[in-house]
């Protein structure tokens, strides 16, 4: 057996690097803050998309030798698409869209899966306790500062299997809103990319929203929600640590769907350490351009309002019915090609800004972007009942596992 590997971080990434590195006859210690992987979550649901590769990513985790049956996913090929002026439209595509994942503590989540993935190949993970992160190989601890916000509604419905996805300044400043429902239970979500006071209103006037416009008979469970963290550092590995997932910049700027880069970037890293590939040279390779295609796409989302996402909401359905595929957008909009590698360097001084991190490296982050003039609006009669209600239902012990502090 070679060398002992030690991992910070028991989420996605630390994960699947773990379980490669097992499999591949090394000791591993994983390190983790909390008491178990998934508990940064909290049962809320996910999405891995299905759009930055033409392969799926279950068969790409397959040739990884990860096992995407190891929990519970959901597959997707439509959603609801909701424009900003309410019209509801259809995405479908043939093959997969996305599937939704659970995160969280229970045995079915994401997490508990790849956790199981790294004992059963030996993996030693120790939890609750804290490791100095120069004495790691692999860094994947996960976001640190905030770029953006998500905050979530989990509740019961009696509403059938579902995914919503809408495009509404209002709701969701500078990003979207979403609801999923996965057998019975059902998550709205509301993200901001606009760092707002009381942020509490926007998940109350967007569950409103949702409640208009959908038959829910919502029963209201517990609220969850957590940052996301932007930014591109100048290295991936320095003295001998690679940094992986969110800790190494490896999210979408653009709609924060970083799951799929976390998974990626730990097996690519696992790789690197057993020498069959170049970490950095994998990363500016194969992923970054896909998160430089994604920050180019927030520069230019950041510039529009509703009118704008109307646009976008119109021309991704235009594309369908030209296409036959409503995927085919999402994979478009995704693609470093020629446009947006020639807007980069205009979106890259525009949006980010220059700093250094603690552990030598130095890197571009995109701010939480200051709240606008227009995210100041007097609360529906609706969405105070919504307010109300979450109230009561945490006088009768509801749970918000999301703080401020966290933001
Ligand atoms: C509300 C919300 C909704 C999201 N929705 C989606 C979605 O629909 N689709 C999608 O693809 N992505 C989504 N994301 C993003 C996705 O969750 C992350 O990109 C992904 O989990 C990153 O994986 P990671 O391994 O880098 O970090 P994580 O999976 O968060 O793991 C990091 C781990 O490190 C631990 N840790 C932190 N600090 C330390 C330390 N000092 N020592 C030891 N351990 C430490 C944490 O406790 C955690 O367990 C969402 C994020 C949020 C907040």
């Amino acid at each position: 057996m070679d060398g002992r590997v030690d991992i910070l971080g028991a989420g996605l990434s630390g994960l699947a690097a773990a379980t490669i590195l097992a499999k591949g006859g090394r000791e591993v210690h994983v390190h983790e803050l909390r008491k178990d992987s998934g508990a940064r979550f909290d049962g809320d649901f996910q999405g891995i998309e299905n759009w930055t590769s033409q392969k799926d990513f279950f068969d790409e985790m397959r040739d990884w030798g990860l096992d995407p049956e190891a929990f519970k996913s959901d597959p997707f090929s439509i959603v609801d698409l909701v424009h900003p002026d309410d019209v509801i439209t259809n995405p479908i595509t043939d093959g997969v869209a996305f599937r939704v994942v659970e995160r969280g503590t229970a045995k079915h989540c994401i997490d508990q899966g790849f956790k199981k993935m790294a004992e059963s190949a030996g993996v030693k993970i120790h939890y609750g306790v804290r490791k100095d992160p120069l004495d790691c190989d692999i860094i994947a601890a996960g976001p640190k500062q905030s770029s953006a916000v998500a905050f979530g509604e989990i509740f019961k419905t009696s509403h059938e299997n579902h995914v919503t996805f809408q495009l509404n300044d209002k709701l969701a400043p500078g990003a979207y809103s979403y609801m999923i429902i996965i057998d019975g239970v059902g998550l709205i979500c509301t993200c901001l990319w606009r760092k707002q006071r009381r942020s509490g209103r926007f998940l109350d006037e967007t569950i409103a929203w949702y409640e208009r416009n959908y038959e829910l008979e919502r029963i209201p469970i517990k609220r969850v929600g957590g940052k996301g963290d932007f930014s591109i550092p100048d290295r991936y590995i320095v003295d001998g640590r690679h940094y992986v997932g969110e800790a190494g910049g490896l999210q979408d700027f653009m709609w924060g769907f970083g799951m799929r880069y976390a998974i990626t970037s730990g097996v690519l890293a696992a790789r690197s350490i057993m020498g069959e590939v170049d970490y950095e040279k994998e990363v500016r390779g194969r992923l970054l351009p896909l998160v430089k295609a994604s920050a180019t796409n927030r520069f230019l989302m950041n510039r529009m309002g509703d009118r704008g996402f109307k646009a976008v909401a119109k021309y991704w359905m235009r594309d369908q019915r030209r296409s036959g595929d409503g995927l085919r957008f999402m994979r478009r909009i995704y693609e470093p090609g020629l446009l947006r590698r020639m807007i980069w360097p205009v979106a890259r001084l525009a949006l980010l800004r220059r700093g250094a991190s603690s552990d030598g490296r130095r890197h571009l982050r995109m701010p939480f972007r200051k709240a606008l003039k227009r995210d100041v609006w007097e609360p529906s009669m609706e969405a105070m009942e919504v307010s109300k209600q979450w109230k009561k239902t945490q006088k009768k012990g509801a749970k918000t596992s999301f703080s401020s502090s966290d933001q």
